[in-house]
Parts: structure tokens; C-alpha cells; sequence
């Protein structure tokens, strides 16, 4: 694996996981408070609906972060997860979380 892609998807990883994390607190921080006349509550259990799906997407994107930078440290960043060959360079800095080869996700798709 190129060094300077790996330290490239570090940098990626450590900005990215920064941002989530920044978003995710600032939600629990200052909750958006629920205020105004009754009729706009429908609209506004949709909105916290929405909000939750949003912040469990980020936390799972987080996880798969928070997994690629362990991997970097371990050394074995690059490498898919299920058949252990070395993910394309242009798949890691497109995607530098990705767990598995383009071969190997295409086949988890089915
Ligand atoms: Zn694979």
C-alpha cells in the first residue's frame, strides 16, 4: 500500500470522523426545542424523525471511520475485509472507510 495514500485517507478519515463527531454533539448540546402552535406538532415529529435517521446514519458512518483508522494503525489499511486483497487506490480515495474490494461489495449486494 502507498504510504502517502494511506497517510492521504488518515487525514480524510480524521477530518471526517471530526465533523460527525462536532455534529453528533451538537445535536445532544442544543436539541432543537419543539415550539409554536399545535398544529405544526405532525410536522414536527416528522422533522425529529428525520433528525434520528439522519444521526444514526452519521454514527454508523462514524463506526466504519472509526474502524479504517484502526486499521491504518494496525497497518493493514487497504486490505478487504472478506477476501484480504488490496482495495483499489482509486476505491480508497474515493472511499477511504471502505471495508471491502469492489469485487467483494458488488457480491454483498446480491
Ligand atoms: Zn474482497
Amino acid at each position: 500500500m502507498d504510504p502517502k495514500l494511506v497517510e492521504n485517507a488518515r487525514q480524510t478519515l480524521e477530518a471526517e470522523r471530526a465533523r460527525i463527531r462536532l455534529e453528533l454533539s451538537e445535536e445532544v448540546e442544543h436539541p432543537r426545542v419543539a415550539h409554536g402552535a399545535q398544529t405544526a406538532a405532525a410536522t414536527e415529529v416528522s422533522e425529529s424523525q428525520r433528525g434520528q435517521q439522519l444521526r444514526e446514519r452519521e454514527r454508523q458512518h462514524l463506526v466504519q471511520i472509526e474502524s479504517a483508522l484502526r486499521r491504518v494503525d494496525a497497518g493493514t489499511f487497504g486490505l478487504c475485509q472478506t477476501c484480504g486483497k488490496p482495495i483499489a487506490p482509486e476505491r480508497l480515495e474515493a472511499l477511504p472507510w471502505a471495508q471491502d474490494c469492489i469485487d467483494c461489495h458488488a457480491k454483498s449486494r446480491h
